[in-house]
């Protein structure tokens, strides 16, 4: 038997194109090898159009026009063989082949199955991300990872759903492109629409990501479950992604520790006393922020916060710690507060991107209230998350430094420092370098009566002028 290489363009019109051929001359499938060339530009072109007759001698009932169609989106080496094998069969009189009951029918229907839940993965877990107001064509961009070609199948959905707002999805392989009239697809798809979709910030994000935690009810999360409909391989492409397993593992060890506390308890017998040091473990102490356990802070954050800003920073700004959107974030000084400071930073005359920002504790202390997370000011952590600070002052090598309020003053002084109003106004010397104590910016915000939080704002920006006046002298 002599075999044939059939080369096409890897699309399903140019299969379609292809196998009408095939039967026409009456080509096994057993005499054929399938050969795809790279997709290039619009192939997609077609793919929507329902195949009902192969030829005019041929005719395909339309049940399985629609199975080819969708399980030609079913990423397989061995794709364009199994439609064609069906295809050939079901015209020759063996209408079994496309039946769930017969081994290639079975493939065929397992194959659409799985290509009809990809393209519902699809519509469920894009997000598009809004370019602002001024950044033109397309307004919304989205990145998706599907595990079949199913863009073709799912864009249309959109184009409902978003009316004439411009958008671009954009995959590994190929980008869908919507211009309010016309949907158009490209493949590959440009690398800088792949940046473009991939780096995009949206400005609702921070509240989406706040509203996503507050509203994750750790009593009915199932792990199991969840992941049965929301695939991990799509939570890195999800902006609430990263909270995800924080959320998850607060949950699991919340509801495991409420119940080993509650058979424990009502065991019988003996109690053995024990000393909490003598059954430690012994462990390596772990290096990295993001691993460190030093205190127990780390069990209900979403992630450590580490300070932000250039390494050759000569002005380091040192908070108290992370507050629930900088929690959600991973970055210092996002919420309300930060706001407070930025402000302050502009009235200075300072620029935000010049200056080292952190805290002394890296984790967000919280208690639960009702369905928020209420900060707690810290206490016996700052002395193990000194360690951190100090590393970062190694690192930094800062010329002044200004302690927003008492938990910086205490965790940079090593103690508990007295009255904040004994320090204020002055640049006292620490450690060779020039130490400015004032408010913190949320504390500012705390202030009930407003002429009172406008004295203590001008404060802060008052330590901020003389931090700059410092560094200029
Ligand atoms: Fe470590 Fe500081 Fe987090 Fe405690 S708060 S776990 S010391 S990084």
């Amino acid at each position: 038997m002599i075999m044939r290489t059939v080369s096409f363009d890897g699309s399903f019109a140019g299969w379609r194109c292809i196998a009408r051929q095939l039967l026409e001359q009456d080509v096994a499938p057993s005499e054929i090898s399938w050969q795809t060339e790279h997709l290039v530009g619009d192939l997609f072109a077609g793919t929507s159009e329902q195949p009902e007759t192969v030829s005019s001698a041929i005719r395909v009932p339309k049940q399985l026009a629609e199975l080819l169609s969708l399980a030609a989106c079913y990423r397989h080496a061995q794709r364009w063989a199994l439609l064609y094998r069906v295809l050939w069969r079901v015209v020759r009189g063996d209408q079994a082949a496309m039946l769930a009951g017969d081994e290639d029918g079975s493939e065929l229907h397992r194959w659409a199955k799985a290509v009809r839940r990809e393209t519902h993965h699809l519509h469920a877990f894009l997000r598009f991300k809004h370019r602002g107001e001024h950044s033109g064509n397309p307004q919304y961009v989205a990145w998706h990872e599907p595990a079949h070609d199913v863009l073709a199948l799912a864009a249309p959905h959109f184009c409902n759903r978003m009316g004439n707002t411009s958008w671009l999805i954009a995959t590994p392989e190929a980008v869908a492109l919507w211009d309010g009239k016309t949907l158009a697809f490209k493949a590959p798809c440009p690398v800088e629409l792949q940046a473009l979709a991939k780096q995009q910030r949206d400005d609702g994000e921070s509240l989406w990501l706040a509203y996503y935690a507050s509203t994750f009810n750790p009593a009915r999360a199932n792990p199991k479950v969840m992941t049965g409909h929301m695939p991990k391989r799509f939570w890195k492409d999800l902006p609430e992604g990263p909270l995800i397993p924080a959320l998850l593992s607060e949950a699991r060890t919340g509801t495991q520790r409420t119940a080993q506390a509650k058979t424990v308890s009502e065991q019988a017998g003996k109690t053995v006393p024990v000393s909490a040091e003598e059954v430690l473990p012994v462990r390596e102490q772990l290096s990295t922020l993001d691993t460190c356990r030093r205190c127990p802070l780390w069990q209900k954050a979403t992630q450590a916060v580490p300070g932000e800003g250039p390494l050759n920073a000569r002005l380091f700004l040192v908070g108290e710690q992370p507050g629930d959107h900088e929690d959600l974030l991973g970055r210092p000084f996002m919420g309300p507060a930060g706001q407070v400071l930025d402000q302050a930073i502009q009235d200075a005359g300072l620029q935000r991107e010049a200056l080292y920002l952190t805290n002394a504790v890296k984790h967000f202390k919280w208690t639960p209230q009702g369905r928020r997370r209420k900060h707690v000011t810290p206490t016996t952590e700052i002395a193990p998350c000194r360690h951190w600070l100090e590393q970062e002052l190694d690192n930094v090598k800062p010329d002044v430094i200004v302690a927003l309020g008492a938990t910086a003053l205490e965790s940079l002084t090593g103690k508990k420092q007295g009255s904040l109003a004994m320090y204020m106004g002055q640049a006292t010397q620490w450690k060779g370098r020039r130490l400015i104590v004032t408010y913190h910016p949320s504390y500012i915000l705390r202030v009930p009566e407003e002429a009172k939080r406008e004295q203590a704002q001008a404060a802060l920006t008052a330590a901020l002028v003389q931090a700059r006046q410092l560094l200029e002298q």
